[in-house]
């Protein structure tokens, strides 16, 4: 085994171990919490080593590079989940590419892609993001936003809403970062009761290398975890 592959390979195996002793402290198991892979860092090797690891959920934020990681690796049978800003004009060409879309930040986002779905005869799952922390420079729909537009989406076809995602305050240490995932868990739990029919919010995408325990203590389905899976690395 090459030291890359053995060091990604460890790497993977301790943020797993992680993983479940967080899903066990809140009464769930491994099997509950999604790990995405984010190699939004890295090359096609490093890649490829992680998915010889086990890791088949990966997750990028920039969309030209996920166009050219994605087709340098078509080869590899592996889900992709767009993780980052979106604009509209990237739209048609993520669509075919990815398992899911966690970054849904504003309703003029949401129509697009559920056009441009609609056109490719697809239904694209997708995440609406969350301020959560309501910070500025935070994409995002603010909290109250999310219920008004529950109700508009059973009449879209090219997008099926699954649950919410949101990122830690900027700065802000792991009590901080537990505040902000409850506060998203508890909106979720808000809303749930009244989602209009083919609506579900049963995912909570939250939680990356800095605080991803806490997420899952305080109810993350799926984990975007980067940097500490290359740790050891030179890249
Ligand atoms: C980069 C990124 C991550 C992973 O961050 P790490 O701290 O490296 O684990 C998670 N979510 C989003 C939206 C990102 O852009």
């Amino acid at each position: 085994m090459s030291n890359l592959q053995q060091q990604i390979s460890e790497n993977v195996e301790e943020i797993r171990a992680r993983i479940a002793e967080a899903a066990g402290q809140s009464g769930r198991s491994a099997d509950d919490v999604t790990l995405v892979a984010v190699t939004k860092y890295v090359g096609v090797d490093e890649i490829r080593a992680l998915v010889a690891a086990g890791c088949a959920q990966l997750g990028e934020s920039r969309p030209q590079q996920f166009w050219q990681k994605a087709e340098e690796l078509s080869d590899l049978s592996v889900r992709w989940h767009m993780i980052g800003h979106l604009q509209r004009n990237k739209v048609q060409r993520t669509m075919p590419l990815v398992a899911m879309i966690h970054s849904i930040d504003s309703r003029r986002l949401l129509t697009a892609v559920d056009r441009a779905a609609a056109e490719h005869g697809l239904c694209v799952p997708v995440l609406l993001e969350v301020n959560i922390s309501g910070e500025e420079a935070k994409h995002g729909f603010r909290p109250e936003e999310i219920e008004p537009l529950l109700e508009e989406l059973p009449s879209l076809d090219g997008v099926n809403v699954q649950g919410l995602m949101c990122m830690a305050g900027l700065g802000g240490d792991t009590e901080s970062a537990r505040a902000d995932f409850a506060a998203l868990r508890r909106l979720r739990e808000r809303l749930a009761v009244n989602c209009p029919p083919g609506v579900s919010l049963d995912d909570l995408s939250m939680g990356m290398s800095g605080d991803f325990d806490v997420a899952i203590k305080e109810g993350s389905t799926m984990v975007r975890v980067g940097s500490a899976l290359f740790r050891g690395i030179d890249r």
